[in-house]
């Protein structure tokens, strides 16, 4: 992290857990667990789209921003199943996910449709966080820093420079979402910095050292801090233990060292 130069951001994915009822509940026990000060990172819970309402109720007074998992570019239509950017804005959302590997994975999605989506985001006003990161036997096979590039450049292909301030990437390695198995700090600070280096490329340095990247696969209050602790590691995107109030609250806790 360079506070100095970026925001640091620390995210939670909730993905399809909480009903309404438990999501109330994990808020206020979150608003617990983090208390109210004035904190250097950004925080910010992303919710299923029932949860929204509630959450929304329950971060009031909290320095906890409401965030989505997707959104579709089209802005209204004959798309069953998928939400529009004004949908979530009008609902008080900031930030939405898109381009997740799960939705990669089960959904169909590509680095054209995250392209697509990021871009509707962006222009509705959201803060959109575009996850890349290479699977298993991608790495194996030592071609990391290609499928990298390519998500990155794609994924990034329809944004102005001046956009990108709105934009988030998240380096999460598939074969460490889930699984327990974190990138050790050095994968993580290799990867971020590689994806700075592309940013820079494709925009200029200004545009690639404003550029927050977090990481993203089993990141927990135990290696938190080291994986933060890398100068390009901007932050995290945090699955599992996003569920979890005290260890959400260590990992922010580690996130203002
Ligand atoms: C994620 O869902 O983006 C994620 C990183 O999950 P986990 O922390 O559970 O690996």
């Amino acid at each position: 992290m360079d506070p100095t130069k970026r925001k640091t951001i620390i995210a939670g994915n909730w993905k399809m857990n909480m009903t309404p009822s438990q999501a109330a509940k994990l808020t206020f026990d979150l608003k617990t667990a983090i208390p109210l000060k004035r904190r250097a990172c950004e925080i910010v819970l992303c919710v299923p789209y029932v949860d929204i309402e509630m959450v929304k109720t329950g971060v009031t007074g909290s320095e906890m921003k409401l965030g989505a998992q997707n959104v579709h570019f089209a802005p209204k239509g004959a798309y069953t199943g998928e939400i529009s950017a004004e949908m979530l804005t009008e609902c008080g959302v900031e930030y939405v996910i898109v381009g997740h590997s799960e939705r990669r994975q089960y959904f169909g999605e590509t680095d054209e449709t995250a392209d697509k989506r990021l871009l509707a985001g962006v222009n509705a006003g959201l803060k959109v966080i575009l996850c890349v990161g290479e699977t298993l036997a991608e790495r194996e096979s030592g071609v990391t820093t290609q499928v990298i590039a390519r998500q990155t450049r794609v994924g990034l292909a329809d944004v102005s420079r001046e956009m990108l301030g709105n934009v988030i990437i998240a380096y999460e390695p598939v074969w460490a979402i889930g699984t327990g198995k974190t990138a050790t700090a050095d994968q993580a600070e290799e990867v971020c910095a590689f994806i700075r280096g592309v940013v820079a490329e494709l925009y200029d340095s200004g545009a690639a050292e404003g550029l927050t990247i977090q990481y993203g696969g089993s990141m927990n209050a135990g290696n938190a801090a080291e994986l933060l602790s890398k100068k390009d590691v901007d932050g995290g995107l945090i699955g599992g233990a996003s569920l979890k109030p005290e260890e959400f609250a260590k990992i922010i806790e580690a996130a203002e060292r």
